[in-house]
């Protein structure tokens, strides 16, 4: 049991050229071992701050990160890696001038796991194999794959230390469509081989209904609504999840015409009072301009919507 847990995230800031901004804020969960919590919400949700924050990449301005009980940077600082980020732009995240080889066992040196060559090159062709690609690759460069391979690469990569969790921040949105479910369902296998859990960033709600067993959604730094993925595409209850699901119609398959999502995500240096969702919402009323919703639980799911705790929707 991964416990993600209160108070995790409390606030972080971004800093920007002479502004500070608030980007994730009391942002709550708990991800069950071998399972995949998917984010989603539009650009500039703070979904990749989530990421970059459980990885290490951010640190908490102030709160914590907790994982399994323990302050993240305590488990970050173990002798093992027990979590990696698998990153949406593979090409990006290879060093262009190191062989597979390199870039694959380079986590093995880096944690002082392994350094004899010999060994290197086995335990690199059984992680190449196991993300489906020849160990005589092993020898070739980034350039040399195709964008699918590349990401196989980045998950081989990632997998060398044996990682209990893998955060993926978009790790198919640059491929194409065709590939994408190629590289989900090795993704899927291998959450299955190892008992993997994954948190999952993705702003495509297609691929968050394959992958995802929870779903937690974003908007302007905070989680609005966390359910089980049946639940959230059956009933979704925010009305920002709403808007969501109603901009991709075919996900309901209820012949629906699409909808396409409604107004601006306001500047995140000067959130909305109240609910920062009330100026694109069709239900606000004056306690939505006014007051914060608190989270609350509801037939299985949590929300932060005074609509739906009021009873009104
Ligand atoms: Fe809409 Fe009010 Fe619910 Fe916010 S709290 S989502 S404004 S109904
Ligand atoms: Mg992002």
């Amino acid at each position: 049991h991964f416990d993600v847990s209160p108070p995790w995230v409390e606030r972080v800031l971004q800093r920007r050229p002479r502004q500070t901004v608030q980007a994730v804020d009391g942002v709550n969960f708990v991800i069950e071992r071998g399972q995949t919590l998917a984010l989603v919400g539009e650009s500039g949700c703070g979904k990749s701050t989530v990421a970059r924050l459980l990885v290490g990449l951010h640190r908490p301005s102030s709160g914590s990160v907790q994982f399994g009980g323990e302050d993240l940077s305590r488990v970050l600082a173990g002798p093992q890696r027990r979590l990696q980020m698998i990153f949406q732009d593979p090409y990006a995240s290879l060093n262009p001038r190191w062989s597979v080889q390199s870039i694959v066992a380079e986590p093995l040196i880096e944690q002082g796991v392994e350094r004899r060559p010999a060994a290197l090159r086995e335990r690199v062709g059984v992680l190449l194999a196991s993300v489906g690609l020849a160990a005589a690759d092993a020898g070739k460069f980034p350039h040399q794959f195709s964008g699918g391979q590349r990401q196989r690469i980045s998950i081989a990569r990632a997998l060398a230390t044996s990682p209990d969790f893998l955060v993926c921040d978009e790790p198919t949105s640059a491929l194409d469509v065709s590939v994408q479910a190629q590289v989900l369902n090795l993704m899927k296998d291998l959450q299955r081989e190892r008992g993997l859990t994954y948190l999952f960033i993705s702003h495509n709600l297609a691929v968050v209904r394959h992958v995802a067993d929870q779903v937690g959604v974003m908007y302007l730094g905070r989680l609005v609504e966390l359910a089980p993925k049946r639940t959230l595409f059956g009933r979704p209850r925010h009305p920002y999840t709403r808007m969501l699901l109603d901009a991709v119609p075919d996900l309901q398959m209820s012949g629906r015409p699409r909808i396409p999502v409604q107004g601006e995500v306001p500047n995140p240096l000067q959130p909305p009072s109240g609910c920062s969702f009330h100026p694109r919402c069709p239900h606000a009323d004056e306690r939505c301009r006014r007051e914060r919703p608190a989270w609350h639980a509801i037939d299985g799911i949590r929300v932060a919507c005074h609509a739906v705790s009021e009873g009104r929707l």
